[in-house]
């Protein structure tokens, strides 16, 4: 039995629960998915999703609650992490101005070079067709989004928009500066949950 955690700091927490469970009843994987800020919950998770949200209130609060470790420990083990939207900022080696600024500190675990609120005001939330590798077609929510602006050898891009790479992937840690819990397709949480079968 897999635990699966949602790391409930701020944002969009509940959505991602919903279709974390219907991705594992879809793909016929046992697994309990919850909603937690503890860190011994997050110590004990096979995989972790950091939802979207406000990146720099998020990190203050992993980092305050001690769990900002324990996702650095769970992936170094291997252990799936998916970070979208803001969480995606997270995952990120390298940050721009912005997050310098805000002295936001983000957990390193992938060669990504991020930028905040990449897509500026004329267009700050929109929807739009992707076409992401080894997925196909998936309809992305952008709200504010970040953006991916550069990234290592080691690290597979899954798909791009306007010359920005918006979905990526290093080894077990998947980047998505998008919404995937905020349409009905479960495509993406079913790709990172099939991540655990490896
Ligand atoms: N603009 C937010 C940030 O930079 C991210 C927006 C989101 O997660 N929807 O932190």
């Amino acid at each position: 039995m897999k635990l699966i955690s949602v790391i409930a700091a701020q944002g969009d927490v509940e959505e991602h629960v919903l279709m974390a469970k219907r991705a594992l009843e879809e793909l016929g994987m046992e697994g309990n998915v919850i909603a937690t800020i503890r860190k011994e919950d997050v110590a004990k998770s096979d995989a972790i999703i950091l939802p979207g949200g406000e990146s720099t209130t998020i990190s203050k609060l992993i980092h305050k609650a001690s769990i900002a470790e324990e996702i650095k420990k769970a992936a170094k083990e291997g252990k799936p992490i998916m970070g979208t939207c803001a969480g995606s900022i997270l995952l990120a080696k390298h940050g721009d101005e912005q997050i310098e600024r805000t002295k936001t500190k983000l957990l390193e675990l992938m060669d990504i070079w991020v930028k905040r609120n990449a897509f500026g005001r004329q267009r700050e939330s929109f929807q739009t067709t992707l076409n992401i590798k080894g997925i196909g077609e998936f309809e992305a929510v952008f709200i504010r989004a970040p953006a991916i602006i550069k990234a290592g050898d080691n690290v597979e891009i899954l798909a791009t928009f306007d010359d920005y790479i918006v979905a990526a992937q290093q080894d077990n840690i998947i980047a998505l500066t998008f919404h995937p819990e905020l349409t009905d397709d479960t495509k993406l949480h079913k790709y990172f949950l099939e991540l655990l079968l490896k």
